[in-house]
């Protein structure tokens, strides 16, 4: 039985034959042809891929996912992992939370659960770093328990599917029950990542492509020429200005001058210049008294919740210097910029082509 318009076929069975033919090759995935086999996703890469997608693209995630999973094949070779590397590896990807959180998730599934993750949300839920959305994907892709999976995608596709004009983010328990209520016993697994992959590259945000829709004929918002306005959403406040100062000292031997942030706030736990915090008129703070020549042009970034304008000076690091205890002294041969948040190498960059 069809759950829309009283046709037969249930959507999510649709979904399913769609998904057979058309289903993304992603690093992380076991193909639907495959799982009919008896392959089972490994709940590691599954996790791993979760974590690395919150607030990133595929596009971007790719190549991380593949470096991590090469040199730390398995949770207990990530879990046993020095922090420094895990966080230089994760250099690029943001939201740095994240990195500290997977590795802190690691080492309770190696030390406290015999290296399993468990095979359930509720359970899932109770892991650092975990929220529902992990914990029901997780559980969902790895492990094939029916449980609703709402991203930013599966958002986008049930507002239109059911043409819901309630701006998000106050529609989402309405969302989350007609993702639930199409969430099948049967492959659930393979359901979830068949909505992902449908609000991937069919319903997409601007031009959905609704002529080759498997839910084209249920669709409410097609019907209704809504599509492309939904799902709406609240406006959002226009983001603050902060400004800092960034302090690159580099000796005459090439050896630089690198300083690690303190594990709670942005950037946590990363390496990166010495410099002054980021507010509306930054008191200047440089780590050694020199004469610091500012350089022509600035840095800009911005975060989830403020744009950043850096200014960035430099002076020479004199032999003998002696590091604060959150302080590196990092020789030329050691250093890599790509292993610097992007802020950082940002910096780096303007530094290199001053
Ligand atoms: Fe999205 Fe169009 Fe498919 Fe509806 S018919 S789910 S709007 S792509």
């Amino acid at each position: 039985m069809r759950d829309l318009n009283g046709c037969s076929g249930s959507l999510s069975d649709e979904l399913l034959e769609w998904y057979d033919r058309h289903a993304r090759d992603l690093p992380w995935r076991v193909s639907p042809a495959a799982r009919k086999v008896g392959e089972r996703p490994d709940p590691y890469r599954v996790w791993l891929s979760e974590v690395m997608l919150q607030q990133t693209t595929v596009a971007a995630v790719r190549d991380y996912f593949l470096r991590f999973t090469t040199r730390w094949p398995s949770v207990a070779d990530l879990a046993a992992a020095a922090d420094a590397d895990v966080m230089a590896e994760w250099a690029g990807l943001g939201y740095y939370a994240r990195a500290r959180n997977l590795l802190k998730c690691a080492r309770v599934v190696a030390d406290d659960l015999g290296g399993q993750f468990p095979d359930n949300h509720d359970a899932l839920l109770k892991l650092p770093g975990i929220g529902p959305y992990t914990a029901a994907a997780i559980a969902s892709i790895a492990f094939d328990e029916p449980v609703a999976v709402l991203d930013g995608n599966v958002e986008r596709v049930m507002a239109r599917l059911h043409d819901i004009h309630d701006p998000l983010p106050g529609a989402k328990p309405l969302l989350r029950d007609h993702a639930a209520a199409l969430t099948p016993d049967e492959r659930p697994g393979d359901y979830a990542q068949a909505v992902m992959d449908l609000g991937a590259t069919i319903c997409t945000p601007r031009k959905p492509a609704c002529g080759i829709c498997p839910w084209q004929t249920p669709c409410a918002a097609r019907k209704a020429g809504t599509a492309p306005d939904l799902p709406k959403k609240m406006p959002k406040k226009p983001k603050p200005t902060r400004h800092g100062i960034v302090y690159l000292a580099r000796s005459e031997t090439g050896t630089w001058l690198l300083e690690r942030r303190p594990d709670k706030g942005l950037l946590g736990g990363t390496l990166g210049w010495p410099g002054t915090d980021w507010t509306d008129a930054p008191t200047p703070n440089p780590p050694f008294t020199a004469d610091w020549q500012e350089l022509d042009g600035e840095v800009r970034h911005t975060f989830t919740h403020f744009h950043l304008v850096l200014r960035v000076q430099s002076a020479r690091l004199q032999a003998g210097f002696n590091p604060a205890p959150n302080q590196e002294l990092v020789p030329e041969e050691a250093f890599r910029a790509t292993d610097l948040p992007t802020v950082m190498r940002k910096a780096y960059e303007l530094y290199a082509n001053r």
